[in-house]
């Protein structure tokens, strides 16, 4: 969905947080500026109703504005605790980072935070999966290519450039960041599957793709 989307379904959830629906309440909250066709864009994509003056979600309105919440509530927690942003900035670049917050990532950084379960503002994080399972182990952790097992799946983070040959190489195969790839067997060559794509790859190369192990 569109960065300015999550935000307005940010806003009506914090509003409705304060038993407010109108409005004017949403867009006080709002990081972004929205007009009516805004709004009825999202009646037409089943996220909201309209009544009046009032904005009320619908039941799918509501879980994607939840899993906006809990990501954009996450981030504050990241940021402040982790990254020791100032309060004053915390707003703006949690709105930022949960954007790209991809499902596996935000469950890790839950995990690493410890389950929060209020923002450094004080307001309710929704829970995850893994809260209600209290996980204490990140299992999505970025690991060499190398590590997956037949089988295993990852999705690219990132490549270190060892030779500059070798990047060119791999990028013009498609093996780009975010890229999913699959380990179809370590003997006797390293091979990767992706996108309808096979391919056999040196040792040398594999050890320097990272990824996120995916759980399947
Ligand atoms: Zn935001
Ligand atoms: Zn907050
Ligand atoms: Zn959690």
């Amino acid at each position: 969905m569109d960065e300015k989307f999550e935000e307005i379904l940010e806003a009506i959830w914090a509003a409705g947080e304060n038993n407010n629906f109108s409005v004017e309440a949403i867009s006080k909250r709002c990081a972004v500026d929205f007009n009516d066709a805004d709004l009825s864009e999202l009646e037409k994509e089943g996220m909201i109703v309209k009544n009046a003056d009032k904005v009320l979600f619908s039941s799918k309105g509501k879980e994607v504005a939840q899993s906006i919440m809990r990501r954009h509530r996450l981030a504050e927690v990241l940021v402040t605790s982790i990254l020791k942003v100032k309060s004053s900035e915390m707003e703006k670049i949690a709105c930022q980072v949960e954007h790209c917050l991809q499902p596996e990532v935000e469950e890790s950084i839950c995990i690493l935070l410890g389950h929060p379960e209020i923002c450094p503002d004080g307001k309710p994080i929704p829970k995850g999966k893994c809260c209600d399972h209290d996980v204490k182990v990140v299992n999505n952790m970025v690991v060499s290519l190398k590590e997956l097992a037949p089988g295993e799946k990852g999705k690219i983070t990132y490549i270190k450039p060892g030779s500059h040959s070798n990047l060119h190489q791999l990028i013009s195969f498609g093996l780009n960041p975010g890229v999913v790839v699959t380990v179809h067997r370590k003997n006797p060559a390293f091979c990767i599957k992706f996108e309808n794509t096979e391919l056999a790859i040196d040792e040398e190369i594999v050890k320097n793709i990272f990824v996120w192990r995916l759980v399947n």
